[in-house]
């Protein structure tokens, strides 16, 4: 039975929302959201709905005037930074301090506990805060996404928005890429000795219908691939059927970032390679002769 009554969900994107309500569905008996892009989503009780044209910041006042009144027993956000400028301002209204990269949430005794990695992933921290008004950013893939039930009653959210007219929009040329939803993932490290092998990589991901992925030292070092790609603590947290692990040693920041994968699979030229040690299939290889022999095998 769940614990609490009302849960807050806030979101910008569909696909993170839907995580958010399935887990606070665990969670609370009433589930009211607010997500940006949320329109199709037909899960949880109540959806908070701003007029057409408010931007997520724009809904700022109203979803902290909304809290203020209502004071949800807990309020679950997504980790984008608007939404982490959002659950400082709640906490600061609501006298808390917010729960970060929770990667589970438990309600005991009137309070919401939530579940960290901390040290790069060398231990989990417990930390608790009471409720109502317990805030929770919640990593990414910590809970399914929910599945279309019936559709929510619907809420009006009184925001209002900007007066600044938008006479023209330049935009700044970044990768989006969602590898949250990747169920293959194929993550390239420093094995790689240049951009141009990268090619190699790409093909075998295409061939086994996967997204690229990458380590640190390949998107911050050599700049190869944008950071939207590199998987780790200070990274991405996936959550993949199949991990893919091509001349990357195995270093703790890099595969905490995978350690919810189904199947880890490496290719490394070292025996003693670490990553030896955390694989389901591990193949004693260079990566640069062995892709194209396995894109024509598998
Ligand atoms: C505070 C902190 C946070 C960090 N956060 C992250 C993070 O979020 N994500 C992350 O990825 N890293 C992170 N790091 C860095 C991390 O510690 C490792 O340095 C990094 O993950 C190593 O990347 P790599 O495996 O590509 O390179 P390396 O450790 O250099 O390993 C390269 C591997 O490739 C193998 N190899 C070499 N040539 C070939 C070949 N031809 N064919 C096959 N194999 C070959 C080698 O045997 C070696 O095992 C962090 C570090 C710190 C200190």
């Amino acid at each position: 039975m769940a614990d609490a009554k009302t849960i807050l969900v806030i979101a910008e994107g569909e696909d993170r929302a839907r995580e958010l309500l399935y887990g606070a569905a665990q969670l609370g008996e009433r589930v009211v959201f607010y997500c940006q892009d949320g329109g199709a989503i037909n899960a949880g009780d109540v959806r908070l709905k701003a007029q057409e044209g408010v931007a997520f910041v724009e809904a700022i006042p109203a979803l902290l005037a909304f809290a203020e009144a209502e004071k949800p027993d807990a309020i679950l956000l997504e980790t984008t930074q608007n939404c982490r400028l959002l659950a400082g301002e709640l906490a600061a209204k609501l006298g808390t301090t917010p729960l970060c990269d929770a990667q589970s949430l438990s309600i005991e005794n009137g309070k919401l506990f939530s579940e960290r990695m901390v040290y790069g992933g060398a231990a989990n921290r417990v930390e608790n805060e009471p409720m109502p008004g317990a805030i929770a950013l919640v990593a990414a893939a910590a809970y399914q996404p929910a599945e279309d039930a019936q559709a929510p009653a619907e809420q009006a959210l009184e925001a209002v928005a900007s007066p600044v007219k938008v006479t023209g929009i330049e935009e700044k040329v970044v990768e989006s890429v969602n590898l949250a939803a990747a169920k293959t993932l194929v993550c390239v490290g420093r094995g790689f000795g240049a951009e141009e092998e990268l090619k190699l990589a790409e093909d075998f991901a295409r061939h086994v219908g996967g997204e690229i992925g990458c380590t640190r030292p390949i998107s911050e070092g050599e700049g190869w691939m944008s950071s939207a790609r590199y998987v780790g603590v200070s990274g991405l947290m996936l959550k993949p059927d199949v991990y893919f692990g091509l001349g990357i040693s195995g270093q703790v920041q890099h595969m905490v970032g995978v350690n919810g994968a189904r199947v880890v699979v490496a290719v490394n030229k070292d025996p003693k390679a670490p990553i030896f040690d955390q694989c389901d299939l591990g193949l004693v290889a260079s990566v640069q002769e062995a892709l194209p022999l396995l894109v024509d095998a598998l």
